[in-house]
């Protein structure tokens, strides 16, 4: 039987919404070839989890667990997953295309000659049980349809939000695996600090609330967290507002910044250039608010609203906050 491996994302004790949006894209291919759906954790102890993964469609849990897989190590975890997949030969990996996956899975395509395809926003089936990916080419102007062929296994990474989780009843067989890792000079991890946060982070928020140059400095960024904070929103930023320095980089959506597919994205004094709009296009609703009737962002959005931001963004989150 063919299996399809959905890589487990955790951070601390809580695996990630992206761990289920995947096995959701896994639970569509599995219609397609009846393949069984995996889940894969590599790490050092996955905890009890194996009932979340089934209740979202995973049939069985492989656990990947070494003490040395504790902190994140691109080579380590690249030898594990890699030793594990030869044994088992799945036909299809797939993981949430998070900083992490990125980094790592090109080194596991790499072992396992594998083919690899990042930020697929779709997946689907050929007949000929070929993956095919769905990814944004030239800064979301166009969408290219990716095949794999005559390539086992075949890895794919998905863009947050691009599936939503879907319940299935499924329960876990769980198979542990033991890997014997070699010792890693090259790379050494001495600190892990875990950034508060007081806002959601961006890759994974359902509504993000962003900035740009028309804020005119940092502390008028405060319209924009009141907005998000009524809406339970995340809060980003362009990349002038970046570079000016009013924000931090982590704010940073585009490009050359984060890419997000929330369900609501509010772009605020930003004209809209395709940076900006590679990292944020697949939004499901767009809201722009700019004082400037012919900023292209106008021409991208779903709904707009034509006035000064400080005049728009108070009266918005004043009508919010009545709604409760
Ligand atoms: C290689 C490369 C990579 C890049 N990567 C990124 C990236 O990752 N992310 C990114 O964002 N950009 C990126 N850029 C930069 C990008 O080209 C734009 O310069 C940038 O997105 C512009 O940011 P902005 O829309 O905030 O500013 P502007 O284009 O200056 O727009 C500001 C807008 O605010 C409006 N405004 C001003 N005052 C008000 C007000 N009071 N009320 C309402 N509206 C107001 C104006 O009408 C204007 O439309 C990249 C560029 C390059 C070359």
């Amino acid at each position: 039987m063919s299996e399809i491996w959905v890589l487990v994302d955790k951070a601390q004790d809580t695996v990630r919404n992206v761990t289920y949006e995947v096995l959701s894209a896994a639970s569509k291919l599995k219609e397609k070839n009846g393949a069984t759906v995996c889940a894969v954790y590599v790490g050092d102890n996955s905890g009890a989890i194996e009932a979340d993964l089934g209740k979202y469609g995973a049939e069985k849990f492989y656990k990947i667990e070494n003490p040395a897989l504790k902190d994140f190590n691109p080579s380590l975890y690249a030898a594990a997953l890699s030793e594990v997949i030869k044994k088992h030969n799945p036909d299809i990996v797939l993981g949430g295309n998070t900083l992490q996956n990125q980094d790592f899975l090109p080194r596991v395509a790499s072992r396992t000659a594998a083919g690899l395809c990042l930020d697929a926003i779709d997946v689907d089936m050929s007949s000929s049980s070929t993956l095919q990916v769905k990814r944004y080419k030239y800064s979301g102007k166009s969408i290219a349809t990716i095949s794999f062929h005559d390539v086992k296994p075949m890895i794919a990474t998905v863009r947050l939000n691009a599936f939503k989780p879907t319940e299935g009843s499924a329960s876990a067989e769980v198979v542990s695996e033991s890997v014997d890792l070699p010792s890693d000079e090259n790379y050494k991890v001495i600190e892990t600090k875990i950034i508060p946060k007081e806002r959601p982070e961006l890759t994974e928020a359902d509504k993000i609330v962003s900035g740009g140059r028309g804020m005119a400095n940092g502390e008028n960024f405060k319209v924009v967290y009141d907005l998000a904070d009524s809406l339970g929103a995340g809060a980003g930023a362009s990349r002038a507002a970046v570079d000016s320095g009013w924000v931090p980089y982590e704010m940073q959506v585009g490009q050359t910044g984060k890419v997000v597919s929330p369900n609501l994205y509010v772009a605020v004094g930003i004209s809209g250039s395709v940076q900006h709009y590679a990292g944020m296009g697949s939004s499901k609703v767009i809201v722009a608010i700019n004082k400037d009737p012919d900023a292209p962002i106008f021409q991208k959005c779903d709904y707009g609203i034509c006035g000064d931001l400080f005049d728009v963004l108070p009266a918005l989150t004043d009508e919010i906050k009545k709604l409760g």
